[in-house]
């Protein structure tokens, strides 16, 4: 499979001259086509910069940026502009950045004007074949945002991210309004676009869990880092990083036979005005010992297809003891 986006050692630091806070620490990460990447993390972990600056939305201070294997860190918004049909993204609430003015039709279109050289009678075509495949109901092209729900706002929303064929597409959290049958019914059309087009995804969400149905690997962010990452069902099988241990039992069945499988982390999600030397997520792990507070885990390879950033992974002591 090509890697079609790629960031290498790619460090964000955000807020003013005055305070400046660190949003993502030096981060690899590759997505191919025909690959749905899932990054999950509690709020404040850095995946909607993450998102941005996979689409170069946001400069990084540090590390280079590649959309299928060109450069774009340092390239001027004037010719990013010529690339921003091959990487889209979507938003949490497409409700919010959908003009209320337009119709479907008209929303869906808009790309196409923007970012294709197509006629007239191409582009409505164009609109009709993304209406079927968008699976719109008849009637639909001609309503407004207003008369949409959540669930079909986010198919708007993603319609017109896909408009333009992109070899990118990037979508912050889209599940995260919708109730269980619209994300089921999202995330199976997600599921079939990476099947019929040749576009690399990267699917943003709050937890592992709400990814799992379709991503082929997940990457696992906390405090701007990447703390694991591999293919989806090693992950679910056998998590090694603490965190992603945690997040995974905060999803296990209340068994009141089995008290004690869920991991309790001790205090909020930290924020990176939090960051503390050693191991970000010591303060909070249930295994740390005194060498986390001082020495920061670089990621570890395990196996051919695995990272983990902790530094008990390699002795095989990550796993937080389950007591009953
Ligand atoms: S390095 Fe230490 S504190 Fe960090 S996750 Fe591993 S065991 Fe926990």
């Amino acid at each position: 499979m090509s890697v079609v986006a790629e960031l290498r050692g790619v460090s964000v630091e955000l807020g003013d001259d005055d305070r400046r806070v660190a949003a993502l620490t030096r981060i690899d990460l590759q997505v191919a086509a025909g690959q749905i990447l899932g990054v999950a993390g509690e709020s404040g972990a850095g995946k909607s910069t993450l998102a941005r600056t996979l689409l170069r939305l946001v400069q990084p201070q540090a590390g280079t940026v590649l959309l299928e294997g060109n450069d774009i860190t340092a390239q001027p918004e004037r010719r990013l502009r010529r690339l921003r049909g091959r990487m889209t993204m979507t938003f949490r609430n497409p409700l919010a950045v959908l003009n209320p003015r337009m119709t479907v039709r008209a929303l869906l279109e808009e790309p196409l004007r923007l970012h294709a050289r197509l006629t007239a009678p191409a582009r409505r075509a164009a609109v009709e074949a993304l209406a079927e495949r968008l699976r719109l109901r008849a009637g639909e092209l001609e309503l407004r945002p207003a008369e949409l729900d959540a669930g079909r706002a986010q198919l708007v929303g993603l319609g017109r991210a896909i408009a333009t064929q992109p070899r990118l597409l990037v979508l912050d959290e889209p599940t995260c309004e919708l109730d269980t049958v619209a994300a089921a019914e999202f995330l199976a059309l997600l599921a079939s676009l990476r099947d019929s087009a040749d576009m690399a995804i990267v699917l943003i969400g709050h937890d592992i869990t709400a990814l799992q149905p379709v991503a082929d690997r997940i990457a696992v962010l906390y405090l701007g880092e990447i703390v694991e990452e591999g293919p989806t069902a090693d992950l679910l099988r056998d998590a090694l990083h603490p965190y992603s241990q945690a997040l995974l039992s905060a999803h296990l069945p209340a068994d009141p036979t089995r008290r004690g499988r869920r991991i309790r982390l001790r205090g909020e999600a930290p924020t990176p005005d939090d960051r503390t030397p050693g191991c970000g997520f010591a303060p909070r792990c249930p295994i740390a010992e005194n060498r986390c507070r001082s020495g920061a885990p670089t990621p570890n390879q395990i196996g051919t297809d695995r990272r983990v950033a902790c530094l008990r992974v390699l002795e095989g002591s990550s796993r937080i003891p389950l007591t009953r």
